[in-house]
């Protein structure tokens, strides 16, 4: 029997994949997910796409493995240049830096045509994303946050509409922190913020006793900013 365990992360990223759907998975290194989503009934067919060869030969190796060369196609190129307009329904991009992940949406941007749900799991720099999904009509429709083997991870998942609707209120916040997880404010959200507060506030005071540059005062400037959007959203007091 062809049994897949996923990790934790990325299990919890299948667990947004819409039933029936035509995937692609951007930097599918693996190929685990596509395999698992098929293998649990999620999808009908997918792309898997990777750039480089490496991870590229270990796609197709577990592909073969897992017998399902007839539904999971694995291409190698960079970013959405593997998908054609109208090919999948909903795309997944995880396990990469949110500059990264925009950049593949922003350079693949007319292969969008059909994708009804983005998926994207960025290791760090999440308000990147939601940058890009603001900018281009795309509405953050979910998010998660979790920990997976000392990890923090976070899961946007956006479908085609009011972009803005999910930061009509203090949007500077909800870009950084997110709009779905600052309502939640989980144990991990805390957990997550609080390391990120006590992280900015090392270097804030670092940089008081540094040279008084033009960009130390710039780089203190922003992470002041950053604090105070932070700890009014977690309801630090006193700080
Ligand atoms: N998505 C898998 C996961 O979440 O476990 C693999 C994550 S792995 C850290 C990132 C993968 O993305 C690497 O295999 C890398 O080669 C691939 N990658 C990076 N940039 C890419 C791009 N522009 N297009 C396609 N794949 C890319």
């Amino acid at each position: 029997m062809n049994e897949l365990k996923l990790s934790k992360r990325l299990e919890a990223v299948s667990s947004f994949i819409p039933k029936n759907s035509i995937l692609a998975d951007i930097g599918s290194d693996h190929a685990y997910l596509p395999c698992y989503a098929y293998l649990k009934g999620l999808i009908e067919r997918a792309v898997a796409g990777e750039v480089v060869e490496g991870p590229y030969q270990s796609a197709k190796e577990q592909v073969t493995k897992t017998e399902l060369t007839a539904v999971i196609d694995v291409r190698k190129g960079n970013g959405l240049e593997v998908i054609s307009p109208n090919e999948v329904t909903c795309i997944t991009i995880a396990g990469m830096g949110g500059t990264l992940i925009q950049s593949i949406l922003e350079n693949g941007k007319e292969k969008l045509e059909g994708v009804q749900t983005l998926i994207l799991q960025p290791n760090i720099g999440a308000k990147k994303v939601r940058e890009w999904l603001v900018a281009n009509e795309w509405e953050l429709v979910a998010e998660k946050i979790l920990e997976d083997e000392g990890r923090i991870y976070e899961i946007l998942v956006a479908e085609r509409g009011d972009s803005e609707k999910p930061y009509e209120k203090k949007k500077a916040a909800s870009l950084l922190l997110g709009p779905f997880l600052a309502k939640e404010k989980n144990a991990v959200f805390i957990q997550k913020w609080s390391q990120e507060l006590e992280h900015w506030k090392k270097i804030v005071s670092q940089l008081e006793v540094a040279a008084p540059t033009e960009s130390n005062q710039e780089k203190k400037k922003e992470l002041q900013y950053k604090i105070q959007l932070v700890e009014e959203e977690l309801d630090v007091e006193n700080s």
